[in-house]
């Protein structure tokens, strides 16, 4: 991984950790030959950077990346994860579209970042299956949302392509319990090898 574009990606506002990105680098170097990657929850940009950056080096498909870019409910105003470099006050909404855009700019990987803006599971619904070869579930984190995203996005995934999933917090002391909940359904179904976890995010493979 170029090292410039590491230091961009870790700057990059976010909440994905070093090692966690790394994996997912590795991961889109390996499987991207294959078929386009995609990511649902851009925020910043930030594990878009790893991901792209992974699909650059590999050379074949691009990443896309999905968000609505009006944050998440814990971001809105007097929320715990409000942040307000990312309130736009005239319009009256949070917007994280053009740190996505500057970031994609800054790291020179146009060509390999293809940002969409969209409801993650409105998309889905017209995505063809089995095309995709690695999904990274990573938007809202509420059982509906988690639970939806899984349950759109994971017939696009080719046999063998990965499913990785973000915020994987066994103990409810440590964080919410949708994405756990949705690696439990996952694992219960028999379809996927859950090769491991690398921090909070759990990385499975498409049987
Ligand atoms: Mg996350």
């Amino acid at each position: 991984m170029r090292e410039e574009v590491r230091s961009i990606a870790m700057r990059a506002k976010g909440f994905l950790v070093e090692a966690e990105g790394m994996s997912l680098y590795r991961l889109a170097v390996e499987i991207s030959g294959s078929g386009p990657c995609l990511e649902i929850g851009s925020y910043c940009g930030r594990s878009a950077l790893f991901l792209g950056e992974g699909c650059r080096e590999r050379g074949r498909y691009p990443l896309f990346t999905v968000d609505h870019h009006e944050g998440s409910a814990e971001q809105q105003p007097g929320q715990p994860y409000f942040d307000p470099d990312l309130y736009d006050a005239a319009e009256g909404v949070t917007t994280t579209l053009q740190a996505l855009r500057r970031n994609i700019r800054l790291a020179g990987l146009q060509d390999w970042v293809i940002p969409i803006v969209a409801a993650s599971v409105r998309l889905g619904r017209y995505w063809p299956p089995a095309t995709l070869s690695l999904v990274f579930i990573d938007g809202g984190h509420s059982e509906a949302d988690a639970f939806g995203d899984y349950e759109t996005w994971a017939p696009t995934i080719k046999p063998g392509g990965y499913l990785c999933i973000h915020d994987i917090h066994p103990d409810p002391a440590d964080g919410g319990q949708a994405p756990y909940h949705v690696l439990q359904r996952a694992r219960a179904e028999g379809a996927w090898d859950h090769l491991g976890t690398v921090d909070t995010l759990a990385i499975l493979r498409r049987q």
